[in-house]
C-alpha cells in the first residue's frame, strides 16, 4: 500500500502494440520444431550477464500487472491468465517456476505442478483434474505440466489406446476455446533442449550430491524414447497450436535465455490485456473530507 512503482505500462496503453517475442516464438503454421536451435536467444543480443539483468529489470512491471489483473477482479472483472509449461524433463520448468513466477506476489498467482495421475483422477475424463485447478478470477495460473501430458507421455507409451489419445487434440482445443470465452488468456510454452544439454544436465544431477534428490531413474528411460516425444511436441503443434491459444516455443539450452523469454511472453500478454485500475466504487472526495476530520 502506498508503494511507488514504476512501470512502463502506461507507454504501452498508446494503441502501439510491441510483442516481439510473442511473435519470434509463436509455433504458427508449418512450425518444424526440429529446425529450432535449442541454443538459439531470440530477440535478445546480449549474454548471460545482460540476460540476467533484463529478468530483474523487468520484475516490477510484471508485479505492477499482475496487480493490476487482481485489482480488476475485486471490481468484478473476470480475466485471468493461465501459463502452461511443457518440456522434457530437465529441460528447466523448476527454474521457470523459481525465478519467473517467484518474483511475483504469491497471493496473485496459482500454480499446479501436474504428476502422473492418481487412481482417482484416472477414474475420471482427462479434464478433470485439469478443471479443478483452473485458476480463478484475477489470478495468474501456473501449470507445471498439464493436460498435455495427455497427449505427449500418454502418447508415447500407449496408456490409452491410440483411439483414446487421438481424440484428445480436439477435445483439447474445444476445452481451450471455452476458456478463452470465459476470459482466460493462455500462454502455452514448451521448454525445447537438446539431447546433449540434457545429458549434461542429468551427468550434473548424478554427479553433485546436492543434486541427487533431482534424479530419476525413471527419467533415463523417459530419455531412450527422446524421438517420439519429439514427434509427440510436433503433433501437439500442428494439431493444438490454435489462433485463440497458440504454442510458443522456447529455445532452452540456456537457462537464462529460457526464463527471460518467459517472463517476456507473460509480460506481453498481460501488457495485451489493457489493465486499468479500476475506479473507486465510493465518493473519494467525500472520504478525503471525512478522514480529515476524524
Ligand atoms: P516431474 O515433473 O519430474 O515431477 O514428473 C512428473 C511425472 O508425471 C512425469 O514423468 C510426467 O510424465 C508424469 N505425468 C504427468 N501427467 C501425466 C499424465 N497425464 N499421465 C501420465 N503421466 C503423467
Ligand atoms: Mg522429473
Amino acid at each position: 500500500m502506498g508503494k511507488k512503482r514504476k512501470t512502463k505500462t502506461e507507454t504501452t496503453s498508446t494503441g502501439v502494440s510491441s510483442t516481439p517475442f510473442t511473435d519470434a516464438l509463436r509455433a504458427g503454421e508449418g512450425f518444424v520444431l526440429a529446425d529450432v536451435d535449442q541454443r538459439s536467444t531470440p530477440q535478445f543480443d546480449g549474454d548471460k550477464a545482460a540476460g540476467k539483468e533484463a529478468l530483474a529489470a523487468a520484475d516490477d512491471e510484471l508485479d505492477d500487472l499482475q496487480e493490476r489483473l487482481y485489482a480488476e477482479s475485486r471490481a468484478g472483472g473476470t480475466r485471468r491468465v493461465l501459463l502452461v509449461i511443457q518440456g522434457m524433463d530437465t529441460s528447466g520448468k523448476g527454474g521457470i517456476m523459481r525465478h519467473v513466477v517467484g518474483s511475483v506476489d504469491p497471493q496473485g498467482v496459482d500454480l499446479t505442478a501436474f504428476k502422473a495421475p492418481t487412481a482417482e483422477e484416472r477414474s475420471h475424463p482427462f479434464l478433470w483434474r485439469i478443471r479443478k485447478a483452473l485458476p480463478g478470477p484475477g489470478m495468474i495460473g501456473v501449470f507445471d505440466r498439464s493436460h498435455y501430458e495427455d497427449v505427449l507421455v500418454v502418447r508415447v507409451h500407449d496408456l490409452v489406446p491410440p483411439a483414446q489419445w487421438k481424440r484428445r487434440y480436439a477435445t483439447i482445443n474445444d476445452f481451450e476455446q471455452g476458456l478463452v470465452e470465459d476470459g482466460v488468456t493462455l500462454v502455452k510454452v514448451m521448454l525445447h533442449i537438446s539431447p546433449e544439454e540434457q545429458k549434461e544436465r542429468l551427468q550434473e544431477r548424478l554427479d553433485r550430491p546436492d543434486k541427487h534428490w533431482k534424479y530419476n531413474p525413471g527419467d533415463l528411460d523417459e530419455r531412450a524414447h527422446w524421438d517420439a516425444y519429439q514427434e509427440a511436441y510436433q503433433a501437439v503443434f500442428d494439431r493444438c497450436s490454435t489462433a485463440h491459444a497458440p504454442w510458443f516455443v522456447v529455445p532452452a539450452d540456456r537457462k537464462w535465455y529460457a526464463r527471460l523469454a518467459v517472463q517476456q511472453l507473460l509480460l506481453e500478454h498481460l501488457r495485451g490485456l489493457d489493465l486499468q485500475w479500476p475506479s473507486a466504487d465510493f465518493d473519494v472526495e467525500g472520504e478525503k473530507k471525512r478522514l480529515a476530520t476524524l
